[in-house]
Formats: C-alpha cells, structure tokens, sequence
C-alpha cells in the first residue's frame, strides 16, 4: 500500500523564485539550496520508501534566522518542515513538493556544560553520542541512547521522544530534557523549563517532546545527565519462565541501582 502526498499547492509553486530570494536575504551565503542535484541528499529519511524533493532547502545557524523565514513562511502561506540528521524512520522528515525543508544541521555548538547543575545546554544539531562524549572525561554521559544515537540529532530526538535500552532505566528523552528554546510558526521564541526539573506551570515541555515537529522549531535544549555508574556487566540469565530471572535479581545482593532496572 502506498500513501498519497497532499498535491502541491501551484500558487506556492509558480512564486518559487521571488521565495528563494526571499530567503536568500535572511539566511545568505550557501544557507539556501535550490538546485535539484543538491536537494536530492534531502529528498528522503530513513524511511526511504518516500522520496519527495522539497521546494527548497534552507539551513539556518542562528535562533534570529529561523525565526524570521518561519515567519516569512507563514505569511505566505508555505508549509516548513524543520529536519535534524534525518535518520527518522516514521517518515517525519519526508519533505514537502511546496514547501521549505528547513534543516538544523548547522546548530552543532554545545553551547554549556554545568555539571554542578548535571545539565548540558546544546544546540539541536549536536548528535546524541557527542553530548556523552562531551562530559565522559568527567565521569557522565546522556542516557538516552537511541542505537541511531551516532548520527541522530539530539533536536531529532526531542521532537521524536526516543529511547534506547538505557531508557529501561531511565524513561526516554521526555524524562531526560528539561528545557529548551522554540521558535513557533509565527516566528516567536519561547524559553521553556530551565535548568532544574521543577518548573512552576504546565509542563510545556511534555508537550514538545514527541511533537514531530508540529509544533514549532527546536533550537536549543537543556538535557539532564548522568553520573556513569562504577562498572557495568553484561548478564545472560535463562528460565523456562519470564519472571523467574527478575523476580531472582530483585531478591539478590545487587545494588537498588541496578535492581531497579527490572521493576
Ligand atoms: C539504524 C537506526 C536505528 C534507530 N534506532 C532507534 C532507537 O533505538 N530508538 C529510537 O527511538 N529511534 C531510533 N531510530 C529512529 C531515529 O534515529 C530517531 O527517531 C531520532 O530521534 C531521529 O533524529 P534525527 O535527528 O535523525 O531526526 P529527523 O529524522 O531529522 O527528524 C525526525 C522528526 O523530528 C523533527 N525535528 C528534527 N529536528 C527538529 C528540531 N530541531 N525542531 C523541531 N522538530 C525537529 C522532524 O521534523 C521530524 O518530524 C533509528 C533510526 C535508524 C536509521
């Protein structure tokens, strides 16, 4: 079974090159692409069995930039689609034909490292694994841990909620991001959450994480991490029966830390 694109919107289609060079003066240089050979690495995500070149492709490197071509794009009614690494595997990076692709590779700065506060405050291109590469000399990492997290952007991440064999332990991305920076369609940025867990107000944050992009652009976060623990084994256990292993872990001498991985 194959899924039927929305049709492109001509009236979009006909104004593609006063757009382009609308564009072209908020992001300069080589920001903006619109020649079909260079668009073709942006035409799908890692569900391949879409393909679809966008309009064109946009790849701002400030907050201020995102903004303003969000804004343009709403006011002339041009739909955005924000892309990380494009590893996603539900298709939530697939471009539009009418619309802008706008991608956030070019946001690879760690922009802080607090390990008073355990926290790190990264751009949204910066993959997963370099975050935990970032504070491993100090004895943490991220946890979280996607098997894409090698490529995968962190942005991805939030906007996916995604998770690994860590998050058996320690919830996926949504219990693991406090904050961030979003700048929604009408080009308006919002700070969210902050630096600690506890934060007055709806958890607004909760409802970013897992929004697929829906919801505005992703350009900065504030994630959570962790001390790493002192040795880690790996364990083979067999049983005719599931629980007979946990529920023996859960009796044995093994630290809380460790047991409470099978709860
Ligand atoms: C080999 C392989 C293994 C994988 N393993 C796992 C796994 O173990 N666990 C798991 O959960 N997933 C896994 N995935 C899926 C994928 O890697 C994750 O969903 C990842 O979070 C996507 O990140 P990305 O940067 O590639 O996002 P993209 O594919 O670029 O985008 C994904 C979605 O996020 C939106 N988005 C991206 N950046 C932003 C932003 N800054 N602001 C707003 N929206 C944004 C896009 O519009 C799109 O809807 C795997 C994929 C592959 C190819």
């Amino acid at each position: 079974m194959s899924i039927m694109m929305p049709a492109a919107d001509q009236a979009v289609l006909s104004r593609r090159a006063e757009i382009v060079a609308a564009l072209r003066t908020i992001v300069p240089g080589e920001g903006v692409i619109d020649s079909a050979a260079e668009m073709l690495a942006y035409e799908s995500d890692g569900l391949t069995a879409y393909r679809q070149p966008p309009m064109v492709v946009v790849l701002p490197d400030t907050t201020e930039q995102v903004a303003k071509v969000l804004k343009y794009c709403q006011g002339q009614g041009i739909k955005v689609v924000p892309r990380g690494s494009g590893t996603s595997l539900s298709g939530g990076a697939l471009p539009l034909a009418d619309g802008v692709l706008l991608g956030l590779g070019k946001f690879k700065r760690i922009r802080e490292i607090d390990f008073d506060n355990r926290v790190v405050v990264t751009e949204p291109g910066v993959t997963n694994l370099a975050i935990s590469q970032a504070v491993a000399h100090a004895g943490f990492y991220y946890a979280p841990d996607p098997s894409s997290q090698i490529a995968c952007s962190i942005g991805g991440n939030v906007a996916e909620n995604s998770g690994g064999v860590h998050c058996l332990k320690y919830g996926m991305t949504t219990n693991n991001v406090l904050g961030c920076e979003i700048v929604l369609m009408n080009g308006e940025i919002l700070r969210i959450g902050g630096k600690s867990a506890e934060n007055a107000g709806y958890d607004l944050m909760g409802i970013i994480t897992g929004s697929e992009g829906l919801l505005g652009v992703i350009t900065e976060i504030t994630v959570r991490i962790l001390q790493k623990p002192e040795t880690a084994r790996a364990l083979m256990v067999a049983s005719p029966r599931s629980r007979r292993p946990a529920n023996a872990w859960r009796g044995s001498s093994a630290p809380a830390s460790s047991r409470a991985a099978w709860r």
